[in-house]
């Protein structure tokens, strides 16, 4: 069976080449400024489970999540003090991310570390007319690229404005390189001044640099299509690159309803979501939603999600009664990535107790530990045996005392018909 994927620029679902094929995947990364939303979680979990499909399927494929750590809105949240912020801020996206014990990306680019590489791109670009200087800031010239707005499905002629600004030849125009403000603390030397580039420059440079002028998908946010992305994929294509074959969208998570934008406040962050869900269900539930298609996160959908888990896991602690239909969870991923489809023959293996087959698909998604039995430290059993024995006197505040103390330790405690049973906390 071929692993196909749904295509933004062509509207459909392509075939992979055969494997085993060299799969170079470049995926965006959010701005740092703050701690991430969750939101910003699921372009990072989407595509690396996709990677351990694909290696599942005998891909070789590189991994590379961007790390946007020079942008506007990082002059604009920590003014005077931007560069120390977006460290700060790339220290913690690392922490949350991993916070989902998923395998990192192979490489973790940042837009500070490649300014040379595009420096030399603007260059490029400028040698070529793709280009134009024009007081201290490069743009792009839109006119000169014939297939400009394809991405996004937009005509040529009818693009949006962006970034108003008088210096632009043309309003459908976009910064390269923009020279340093009043008040902009973070700054580079180039041919054209002092200044700093812009966003979508940077991942054009960060892509060829980690994967070469060629690879097979560029990920990222459905929210980026445009500009961003038709904005790389002009730059890079201008200057003779192949670029990307297949784009990837991700639907975005909305929160009670509403699409959740950075511009709304009081968004759960990825660090609040595993403090109050754990990992587990933050995975299980992304699973539930097509990777393409918007997903809502709400209160029930969590707790929906964590019912799940609980499910699963009670199944691993079962018995081996059957043997799973490897090729029918197979065929659902490699058909564009089902994960909902995976999810409902996960549960039907724990329903029927295929657990190897169940243990194997799991794994996939960050949950092979679902079913390990760990054992808890002699003085936290001692704590959750005096719990027992505190119950059984009906003194429930002592009870309730000792579990928060477990709570402490790293460990929950939970009741089961023959007397208590340890976990790790999340
Ligand atoms: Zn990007």
């Amino acid at each position: 069976m071929t692993v196909r994927l749904y295509d933004t620029a062509t509207r459909s679902v392509v075939d992979l080449p055969p494997a085993p094929a060299q799969v170079g995947m470049y995926v965006c990364g959010p701005t740092v400024y703050q701690r991430a939303h969750i939101g910003n979680a699921v372009p990072f979990v989407i595509f690396a489970w996709l990677r351990n499909w694909l290696r599942e399927r005998g891909y070789d494929v590189t991994y590379v999540h961007n790390i946007t750590d020079i942008n506007d809105k990082i002059y604009e949240v920590a003014p005077g003090a931007s560069a120390e912020r977006a460290r700060a801020a790339t220290g913690w996206y690392l922490e949350d991310t991993a916070s989902f014990r998923l395998e990192m990306p192979d490489e973790q680019p940042l837009a500070t570390e490649t300014i040379p590489e595009i420096v030399a791109l603007i260059e490029e670009l400028v040698a070529s007319c793709h280009a134009y200087a024009s007081g201290g800031d490069v743009y792009f010239r839109v006119s000169s690229f014939e297939t400009y707005g394809a991405l996004s499905g937009q005509r040529p002629d009818q693009v949006e404005e962006q970034e108003p600004s008088a210096l632009k030849e043309d309003p459908r125009d976009f910064a390269l390189w923009k020279a340093t403000k009043e008040g902009e603390d973070t700054f580079w030397e180039s041919p054209w001044g002092l200044g700093r580039p812009g966003w979508h420059i940077e991942c054009s440079a960060m892509a060829e640099k980690t994967l070469g002028p060629e690879f097979l998908i560029h990920g990222g946010g459905l929210d980026l299509v445009f500009p961003h992305h038709e904005n790389e994929r002009a730059q890079s294509l201008a200057v003779g690159r192949p670029f990307a074959k297949i784009w990837m969208h991700n639907g975005l998570l909305r929160f009670v309803g509403e699409k959740m934008s950075k511009s709304v406040g009081n968004v759960a962050t990825i660090q609040e979501v595993i403090a109050e869900w754990g990992r587990e269900a933050a995975l299980l539930f992304l699973m539930t939603g097509h990777w393409h298609k918007p997903l809502e996160f709400s209160h029930e959908a969590m707790t929906a999600a964590s019912v799940q888990v609980e499910s699963l896991r009670n199944a691993l602690r079962g018995e081996t009664r059957s043997k799973g239909d490897w090729n029918a969870f197979a065929t659902v991923l490699d058909d564009d990535f089902n994960t909902p489809a995976a999810l409902a023959i996960l549960h039907r293996w724990a329903r029927e107790g295929a657990l190897v087959e169940l243990q194997r698909g799991l794994a996939i998604f960050g949950l092979g530990e679902l079913g390990d039995i760990v054992e808890a430290p002699a003085e936290v059993a001692a704590l959750a045996q005096a719990r027992v024995e505190a119950r059984a006197a009906r003194d429930f505040a002592e009870a309730d005392r000792l579990r928060d103390e477990i709570t402490r330790t790293g460990w929950e405690v939970r009741d089961v018909p023959d007397g208590f049973e340890l976990v790790p906390g999340s």
